[in-house]
């Protein structure tokens, strides 16, 4: 709440909006030391801004790095911090539930961009996944919980065979959020976040950030954009000039200067405004999600249910090991398939209907009728899209009147 922004005396409580593209000095020598990355300041709001500074220094505190970058989305996050350390002619291995926009990142358009990428499935043994990793690796990535599934990471699965080939491990954290897991601590070298998500909290702002452990050696050899002089910077060479901040630094003064997809101060606003409840909110979703899910376990319309804190779900092991509540996303499948699981949903009055996840309101999607509809049935299959499959983004409403809403619902069908 408190972090990243000292307010003087007289100076606004709140961190305003710097809503100004550009920063004025009184000499050229200032300007051109900021530009050398010699003096700390803002130039130009595509590469910094005093409003989205301020929410990079909360996230960066509240994932205990040593720099964050914010971006214009979780998908500007993910695309940034890949490309940062990886180019045409590398491999990196990813976990195979990830978010469907990020698993279509990294197998069509980094295909495209010559970058070759490995999916392997959480439950493989250590052998099976170490057989993926070549020698142009350059990186291992996945998603702390994942979306849809809410599969939880087996960080200390991951972690070790990152470390054995010495690659740099890359966790998306969104779904947990700081406040329910701490990836840095876990063994993840590089955090990302789709802030659009519970950072924010209330749906209004698309964002994305980036937060640097600080703790991998990137003087292994195989990392020459950052170990070697950077052209594109007058020859700076990143660990040299920077030490442990190198990955952080390169990410803003190459990618966000030459991709320009940094985040809006607006959104950064509102982005720091949804992280003073944070701690609030992410106890109560993740409260009333377990208290969804155990009414739904027991109801006799619902065929199963998937929530890494139900005590016979297959993720309560690693669930309770790695984080301290199960967060506000569930699936639940309803007997009588796609049909009946449609008229269920239309059937709900308080729950939206909407494609997006982490909002205070609760909210509802059929993947089978809605994200994943251009696949045929074998194909949502083989994708974890059951017909049945409902996914509730549980709010932060009464708990009371969640179940109610459910309870009626059902009844209809
Ligand atoms: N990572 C995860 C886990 C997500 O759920 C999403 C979006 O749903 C993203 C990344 C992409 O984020 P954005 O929609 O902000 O681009």
């Amino acid at each position: 709440m408190h972090s990243g922004y000292s307010p003087k005396t007289g100076d606004p409580l709140v961190a305003p909006v710097v809503q100004s593209t550009t920063y004025a000095y009184d000499s050229c020598q200032e300007i051109a030391d900021l530009f050398d990355l010699k003096a700390e300041g803002h130039m130009y709001s595509r590469i910094s801004n005093p409003t989205v500074d301020v929410f990079e220094k909360k996230m960066n505190a509240l994932e205990g790095g040593v720099g964050a970058l914010a971006l214009s989305s979780g998908q500007a996050a993910s695309t940034v911090a890949v490309l940062n350390i990886c180019e045409a002619g590398d491999h990196l291995v990813a976990l195979s539930t990830l978010y469907g926009g990020t698993f279509n990142l990294f197998k069509h358009t980094f295909k495209k961009l010559g970058i070759d990428v490995t999916f392997v499935a959480p439950d493989l043994s250590p052998e099976a996944i170490r057989s993926a990793f070549k020698d142009n690796t350059k990186l291992l990535f996945g998603e702390s919980l994942s979306n849809p599934g809410t599969r939880v990471l087996d960080f200390d699965k991951f972690s070790s065979i990152a470390q054995e080939f010495d690659v740099p491990f890359i966790v998306d954290n969104t779904f947990p959020t700081p406040y329910l897991c701490k990836p840095l601590l876990l063994g993840a070298n590089i955090v990302l976040h789709s802030t659009t998500k519970y950072t924010d909290g209330h749906a209004t702002s698309v964002g994305g950030i980036i937060i640097d452990g600080g703790n991998y050696n990137w003087n292994n050899g195989k990392f020459p954009g950052l170990t070697k002089p950077d052209e594109s910077y007058h020859g700076l060479t990143y660990t040299e000039a920077f030490g442990s901040a190198a990955y952080i630094v390169k990410a803003r003064a190459q990618w966000v200067r030459d991709f320009g997809c940094y985040m809006s101060p607006q959104n950064a606003f509102l982005s720091t405004r949804g992280l003073e409840t944070l701690h609030l909110r992410m106890e109560r979703h993740s409260a009333n999600a377990l208290a969804l899910a155990q009414f739904l376990e027991n109801h006799e319309k619902v065929s199963w249910v998937a929530y890494p804190m139900l005590e016979n779900d297959p993720q309560y092991r690693l669930c309770t090991k790695y984080l301290t509540a199960g967060s506000g996303v569930l699936t639940f499948g309803v007997e009588g398939g796609r049909e009946k699981a449609e008229q269920m949903i239309n059937a709900l009055r308080l729950a939206k209907k909407v494609v997006h996840v982490a909002d205070v309101r609760t909210g509802v999607l059929h993947p089978a009728s809605m994200t994943h509809r251009q696949l045929n049935e074998k194909d949502q299959r083989l994708a974890g899209i059951l017909p049945e499959l409902i996914r509730v983004s549980v709010g932060i409403e009464s708990a009371e009147d969640i179940l109610a809403d459910f309870s009626q619902a059902l009844e209809v069908i």
